[in-house]
């Protein structure tokens, strides 16, 4: 991807809103979007048209300037794992921003891909003048002395997120306030209940004025699957009756409303609106300079 490509700015209202790429998972999407217990013929229609499209999975991180805080949603995946991701940093710094800058962070929910940029290698907190959101669910949940990870994912790979988690949560724990679905924790920015691919994630309402665009978390997280199948669920939603609804939901809210939507997993920018037809919805990007 050309450098240009690497930040997208809008506006919303007088908020200025950064869209800012972490880089492009090196997982197959057609095997974590399309469920194995799928219908056929659907199921194989959507893992050829997935596969005929851009490897990886696109991971992007929305930067907020409010006027009063430049608020980070999630940190990306950070250094020392896979080589294609984590490039936040970078990609801040090519945008102009300091790290020292950012003074709030909200974690939409716990899994690698949002929290593991958090740490440097050493373990030492990346941004040294941050104050972390989280919803008080997603902190319960990753707090437990035990915790179980219903994903369909290797179990090797449920050690390292678990593990991910919680040494970027107690790393933290002194600088962080537990917030809950419906609480504007910020001006202009309020949490909505996105719980079931994670215990505790939150979506986010961004308003200025009249204006509002919606961070989507992963309850919305590829654009060929979650708008035509959305009661598919995905091999990393957690409890996948739940994640289901919860996308249901959010996408009727979101093509209602004609509303913004931002996600960190639909292809970069991931900017856009969705419409609804009949019983499926469409994926809209936005025009973006
Ligand atoms: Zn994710």
């Amino acid at each position: 991807m050309k450098h240009s490509s690497l930040c997208q700015k809008l506006s919303i209202g007088a908020i200025e809103a950064f869209a800012i790429f972490d880089g492009a998972i090196g997982m197959d999407p057609a095997d974590l979007f399309v469920p194995n217990q799928a219908p056929q013929p659907e199921a194989d229609g959507i893992r050829q048209q997935i596969r005929g499209g851009e490897p990886g999975i696109h991971s992007s991180v929305l930067l907020l300037k409010t006027g009063r805080n430049t608020v980070l949603v999630d940190t990306g995946s950070g250094p020392g794992g896979d080589p294609n991701v984590g490039k936040l940093l970078k990609n801040l710094q090519a945008t102009g921003i300091d790290s020292a800058e950012i003074d709030s962070i909200i974690f939409s929910h716990c899994h690698p891909d949002h929290i593991a940029g958090t740490l440097d290698v050493e373990g030492n907190p990346v941004f040294p003048n941050a104050h972390y959101y989280i919803s008080e669910n997603e902190l319960a949940h990753w707090s437990a002395e035990t915790v179980r990870v219903n994903s369909l994912i290797p179990e090797a790979m449920k050690d390292f997120v678990v593990c991910t988690a919680k040494r970027a949560l107690q790393a933290i724990n002194s600088r962080m306030s537990a917030v809950r679905s419906g609480q504007e924790f910020l001006p202009g920015i309020r949490a909505l209940d996105g719980a079931g691919h994670s215990p505790g994630q939150i979506a986010l309402a961004v308003t200025s004025g009249s204006n509002t665009l919606v961070h989507a978390a992963d309850v919305i997280a590829n654009s060929t699957v979650a708008f035509k199948y959305p009661r598919w669920a995905s091999a990393v939603d957690e409890d996948r009756d739940l994640a289901a609804t919860t996308r249901q939901r959010l996408l009727d809210q979101l093509s209602a409303d004609r509303v913004q939507m931002f996600a960190p997993h639909i292809h970069f920018p991931g900017i856009g609106y969705v419409e609804r037809r009949h019983s499926e919805y469409v994926w809209q990007p936005s025009p973006l300079k």
